[in-house]
């Protein structure tokens, strides 16, 4: 087993099972370590510390799989975390994260399904070397028609990996799924999912929870759902009896799959509901109108990928909220979300109020929301938080 020895007085966050070690905590790797091994960490004086897969082009140099030095990584360890994970599920979600990396002590893979198909994304080199065997096993342990693979995302650059798109395993998937979520009022809303282009692996998961939640405010409203994308929150608050709902995105794609989603659950869908367009000035441009909503739903793509986008998209995370604000009908609702990792829920609420200070307006939280619970996040592993929203009734 290859080795890499920690520098004196870096061990503690291993120690306290985080599951990332940096480039600059390793003193040394062995010669004969090649990128993608499994390899034992040891501290500075040979002590064994943990195992997990190392890649030296990443400045996440080692990504951490167990703590316990009698623990071989090998197939019956993927399969039992995998099992783990998968078994930790509710059984009658049809759409559901059913591998969520780190937090699921599977650093570096995203295992998503959707009815009888998995979509999988491969983050790092060391599951990149694995990812036949473990598409065979969810294939077959799970009865499923195929794993398709969506690891079209950036950093698989820092891994050293190309993009790649494909079928990993069985058949390939047709191009829209059609899938079911439970809606606020006991019944069923549907989607159509696109697997093979959509965000993601097609929709996002994370928000479901709170897609129902949300829509319980929405009864015989006006909503505006900002940003969107295929229509999620848009349809559940058909379903939970709005009276009308406005969707915007910059995406046509997007909103033509919206379009198609509340028309498969029976809704019109009027082509003025659906407004292609950058939502900052769409806004505005509805401010100066003085169309006013008893809803609106705003939640943005991430605005901060680097620490340094903070200040920065604070601004703009307060100018989406002052406008939201302004055109609500009094007693109204906000539904305001951030999904960026690196702004706290602490900044986020900050925010949220220096909008309310600046429009004017009364505002209340009456409810805090998070990331559905098959995206955990570990207790050791912090990283993992990134989706918050407020539910606000604006006066
Ligand atoms: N709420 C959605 C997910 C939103 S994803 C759901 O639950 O399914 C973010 C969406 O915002 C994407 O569809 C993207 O096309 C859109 N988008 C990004 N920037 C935008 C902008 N400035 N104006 C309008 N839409 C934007």
């Amino acid at each position: 087993m290859g080795r890499v020895v920690l520098k004196a007085g870096r061990e503690k966050p291993v120690r306290q099972r985080h599951p990332w070690i940096f480039s600059g905590a390793i003193q040394r790797v062995a010669s004969d370590v090649v990128d993608g091994d499994i390899v034992d960490v040891v501290s500075a004086g040979g002590e064994f510390l943990a195992r997990g897969y190392v890649n030296r082009r990443s400045q996440i140099s080692v990504r951490l799989l167990t703590w316990n030095e009698s623990e071989a990584v090998d197939e019956a360890f993927w399969r039992c975390r995998l099992e783990r994970a998968i078994r930790a599920r509710p059984a009658n979600e049809p759409a559901c994260r059913l591998v969520n990396a780190e937090s699921d002590g599977l650093p570096g893979l995203v295992v998503d399904r959707y009815g009888d198909w998995l979509i999988a994304q491969v983050l790092t080199l060391g599951v990149e070397r694995i990812k036949n065997a473990l598409a065979g096993w969810l294939i077959e342990w799970l009865d499923m028609k195929g794993v398709y693979e969506r690891s079209d995302v950036e950093i698989r650059e820092k891994e050293g990996l190309p993009q790649v798109v494909g079928a990993l395993r069985g058949k390939e998937p047709p191009d829209a799924i059609e899938i079911a979520e439970r809606a606020s009022t006991g019944g069923e809303v549907k989607f159509q999912v696109d697997v093979k282009r959509g965000h993601k692996t097609g929709l996002y998961l994370d928000q479901r929870d709170n897609r129902r939640k949300v829509a319980a405010y929405c009864r015989d409203a006006e909503v505006l759902n900002l940003f969107s994308y295929t229509g999620g929150f848009g349809v559940h608050a058909l379903a939970a009896g709005a009276r009308r709902v406005v969707h915007v995105d910059s995406s046509a794609d997007a909103l033509s799959m919206a379009r198609r989603n509340v028309a498969l659950n029976g809704f019109p869908a009027p082509e003025d509901d659906f407004a292609e367009g950058n939502v900052f000035g769409v806004l505005r441009r509805y401010r100066a109108e003085g169309r006013r909503f008893d809803v609106v739903i705003a939640d943005p793509p991430k605005f901060v990928h680097t620490a340094g986008q903070i200040e920065r998209a604070s601004r703009a995370y307060k100018d989406l909220n002052l406008v939201s604000m302004q055109i609500l009908n009094p007693g109204g609702v906000l539904a305001t979300f951030s999904c960026s990792g690196l702004v706290p829920a602490d900044l986020f609420q900050k925010i949220v109020f220096g909008a309310s200070i600046d429009s004017g307006r009364d505002a209340q939280i009456v409810e805090k929301l998070s990331q559905a619970g098959d995206h955990p996040i570990g207790l050791s592993f912090p990283e993992a938080e990134y989706l918050k929203g407020l539910v606000c009734r604006v006066w």
